[in-house]
């Protein structure tokens, strides 16, 4: 599990900014509007190869609450859910009563905290930055998040303090998985009936993790932990129930698993909100069962079932690869069918091919359809090689990747497909110069 970095201060200090800059994408929205929704709170993002997620916790909107408690909430999300906590001031007007309230929650953590002044996009600015150091949190690192001036300071700062090795407490070969969907979709009734299953034996005692509940359970000989998106509740924290906070705890339920079930609502059809909650899934490269459920309620042709492939094939262009199911959790039909597919999948994100067939099916791929000209080049090709599972990954050496139609790439990692079995999970192709 990566490492979680949040970022914390005061509305307007840059937080949003800050957190585009260190994601190094125009995910959120920025605006000087006071108010503006930010479509994204929460990416992964790496520096000098090392990977974290940051969560920009001035996304997570508490409705209607008075301004300190909302300030509160986010200095205790910051608390409660990151390893390194980044607060932002604005050097512009020196240390404010805000800035001391948020830190004085922040003081209670024993998580390391950065100080980033923010909005130093002179020099001038410079010296006012050192004003900060009265926040007891050790030298102010001075940045200017629109310029990007002083952000990989911050940077090396945060991997710095990256804690070394992360838990792993399942056995290798316990395959980890997770539904995930937007409310009521019924993803806490298809994790009963697979646990209902007369083949399931639960284990007694169910382990935690940080803050996601994991089932732990043996199905037809092999060991599964399902871990529940929801997760426990931490009683009395006004941040529980919003939707944005859900995303962080769909995410982690994605990084811990090895396969995720994305549930779809046959009743209610697929909507735009399905959309936003998948896209996750693929930013973690983890393989992917489509499930439809509430199949039950649906008043069935012989099309209906090609609609629904047609309608999720377009929508989720990248899933292309994950398998689509069709059941009801309410009245256990095809449930069963889940674990053949889940041990499918992990197989297939574990699957090592044998060299020389993986050039033997790389040659004729070239072969059958040599690549065009493009960017007043011609790829020429010279090998591929696998150098990495989980998913599996493959390197491909080339006189120049920058000949390569990314059309192309996709006709290769389709070939890949088409002759070994990587069902259900993504793969990746990365290109390499050979000199
Ligand atoms: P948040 O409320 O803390 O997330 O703050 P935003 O990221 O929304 O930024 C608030 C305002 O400050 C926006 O108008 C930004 O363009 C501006 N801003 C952010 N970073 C900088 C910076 O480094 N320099 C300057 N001059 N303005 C900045
Ligand atoms: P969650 O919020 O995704 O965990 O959804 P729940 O499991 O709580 O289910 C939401 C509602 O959908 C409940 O009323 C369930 O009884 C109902 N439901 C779940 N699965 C099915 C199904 O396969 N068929 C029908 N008809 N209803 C279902």
């Amino acid at each position: 599990m990566l490492a979680k970095v949040a970022i914390v201060g005061r509305p307007n200090v840059g937080k949003s900014t800050l957190f585009n800059r260190i994601i190094g994408q125009r995910l959120s929205i920025t605006d000087d509007q006071p108010g503006v929704t930010r479509d994204r709170i929460y990416a992964k993002s790496s520096w000098l190869s090392k990977e974290f997620n940051v969560i920009d916790t001035g996304g997570i909107e508490l409705s209607d609450a008075p301004f300190l408690t909302e300030i509160k909430a986010q200095a205790e999300i910051a608390m409660n859910e990151a390893d390194i906590i980044v607060m932002v001031t604005d050097c512009r007007n020196g240390v404010t009563d805000d800035d001391e309230y948020i830190a004085k929650i922040l003081y209670k953590t024993k998580k390391p905290v950065i100080l980033a002044v923010n909005k130093v996009d002179d020099q001038k600015f410079r010296d006012r930055a050192f004003e900060f150091y009265s926040l007891g949190f050790g030298d102010p690192i001075p940045v200017s998040s629109t310029h990007g001036v002083g952000v990989g300071d911050l940077l090396d700062r945060i991997i710095e303090a990256i804690p070394e090795g992360v838990d792993t407490k399942y056995s290798d070969d316990t395959i980890k998985f997770c539904l995930i969907g937007r409310p009521n979709v019924g993803k806490s009734s298809l994790t009963n009936t697979l646990l209902n299953d007369e083949r399931v034996i639960v284990s007694n005692i169910p382990g935690t993790t940080r803050d996601a509940i994991d089932t732990k359970f043996t199905a037809y000989g092999k060991d599964y932990v399902v871990i529940d998106t929801a997760g426990l509740r931490k009683k009395g924290k006004i941040y529980e129930n919003t939707e944005k906070y859900s995303v962080i705890r769909t995410v982690d339920a994605i990084e811990r698993s090895d396969v995720v079930i994305m549930v779809f609502d046959a009743e209610t059809g697929f909507i735009e909100q399905d959309k936003h909650i998948f896209q996750y899934a693929d930013e973690y490269h983890k393989p992917c069962l489509i499930v439809i459920n509430k199949w039950d309620t649906v008043n069935k042709d012989s099309k209906t079932m090609d609609e629904w492939i047609k309608k999720i094939r377009e929508n989720f262009k990248y899933l292309d690869y994950a398998p689509i199911v069709f059941l009801s959790a309410l009245e256990n039909k095809r449930v069963h069918t889940l674990f053949p597919e889940i041990n499918k999948a992990y197989e297939a994100y574990n699957r090592r091919v044998q060299t020389s067939v993986l050039n033997d099916v790389f040659a004729d791929a070239i072969a059958m359809n040599p690549p065009a000209e493009f960017n007043h080049g011609k790829a020429k090709f010279y090998y591929i090689s696998q150098v990495g599972i989980q998913p599996p990954s493959f390197a491909i050496f080339v006189n120049d990747p920058d000949f390569i139609h990314f059309s192309y790439k996709r006709y290769l990692e389709n070939q890949l497909r088409k002759n070994f079995d990587f069902y259900g999970t993504p793969i990746k192709l990365i290109t390499r110069k050979r000199d």
